[in-house]
């Protein structure tokens, strides 16, 4: 174990929550969920662990002992004068209808505030996105040896599931060709599980006093992108959400990661196409003003305090040693 290892190891390990939490650089923490339920997702199901009900209703008690909870305008105002407790801002990606059906109900029991972030192509269950495919795919094959066969292929199941889950964005006319092979539609799974919100559920969350914000077109990778490319999904996707939900707060959330995007990115799109970016890089910092970095809380079966302890550590780590802040190139 690197030296730096076994010092966060030793700093999450012997110093309490509050300890930690006192020292921590930002007094603002970024939570990212994208599912909550207690029944199977077909189409999340291969590709990440989500939290159940009771779970994430414990995530919340433990949050809202230690952290204020703010909207979007409260962020980017600068909320920190009136309380002594750090900020909290709750946010969901990807637009489910797991967010109307069982999250908000929860927060507003709770009376906590959150943003939630949509991709456009996906809104009414027009389109899927394309690891949902993967997820579905995997999950027919698997559900049922016969329809396997039909790909006759000549490679193991476990070696062909790891081939589909390593298939891109760019890969999306493949993944389709394989599904149609299977006799799988995707449009019938659309029409018939409706995995995603619908306008009027949107903006029913909106009048509940919930935020939106844009969370690219159709969810591809960054880093797969040309400038250009990434640009216009940004532009278009919160254009789309200003236009048809009216989002006060020009909010924008990378699609997977913000791993390599550019200084040209950001001076393409900061105060032009968007007012407020997350990203997912945990326990780092951007030198710009009004972006941040989120924590993924679904981290298998760690509990919050365990996830935050682990960032905490690592944020406080990062400030001593001056690997704080991002690099990014410039083009
Ligand atoms: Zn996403």
């Amino acid at each position: 174990m690197g030296l730096k290892k076994q010092i966060l190891t030793s700093l999450t390990k012997f110093l309490p929550f509050d300890t930690l939490s006192s020292y921590d650089p930002e007094k603002l923490i970024v939570p990212l969920y994208h599912c909550i339920s207690d029944n199977e997702v077909r189409h999340v199901k291969h590709l990440y662990r989500f939290k159940n009900i009771d779970k994430f209703s414990a995530d919340l008690d433990f949050l809202l002992r230690h952290y204020q909870p703010i909207d979007l305008s409260e962020l980017r105002r600068g909320a920190n004068c009136y309380t002594s407790k750090p900020l909290m801002l709750l946010t969901f990606d990807d637009g489910l209808s797991q967010c109307f059906d069982v999250i908000a109900p929860i927060l507003l029991k709770k009376a906590v505030p959150a943003v939630f972030f949509i991709n456009s192509a996906f809104v009414d269950n027009n389109d899927l996105f394309y690891r949902f495919k993967v997820s579905l795919i995997i999950d027919t094959i698997k559900s049922n040896e016969n329809k396997f066969t039909m790909l006759n292929t000549r490679v193991k199941i476990e070696n062909y599931i790891h081939f589909l889950k390593s298939l891109k964005y760019k890969d999306t006319p493949l993944i389709d060709d394989v599904a149609s092979k299977l006799n799988l539609s995707f449009d019938d799974y659309l029409k018939r599980n409706s995995p995603y919100m619908s306008t009027n559920q949107i903006k029913s969350l909106i009048k509940s006093g919930f935020d939106v914000g844009a969370h690219s077109v159709d969810h591809p990778h960054f880093r797969e992108l040309t400038i250009d490319e990434q640009v216009k999904q940004t532009k278009d996707s919160v254009t789309f959400m200003c236009e048809n939900f009216g989002a006060n707060n020009r909010a924008f959330a990378f699609p997977f990661t913000d791993d390599g995007v550019t200084q040209n990115f950001y001076n393409r799109v900061l105060e032009k196409e968007c007012d407020l970016v997350f990203g997912t890089s945990g326990s780092r910092k951007d030198r710009y003003n009004n972006v941040y970095q989120r924590i993924p809380f679904e981290q298998n079966d760690l509990s919050v305090k365990e996830i935050l302890k682990k960032y905490l550590a690592s944020r406080i780590f990062r400030k001593m040693t001056g690997s704080y802040y991002i690099s990014r190139k410039l083009y």
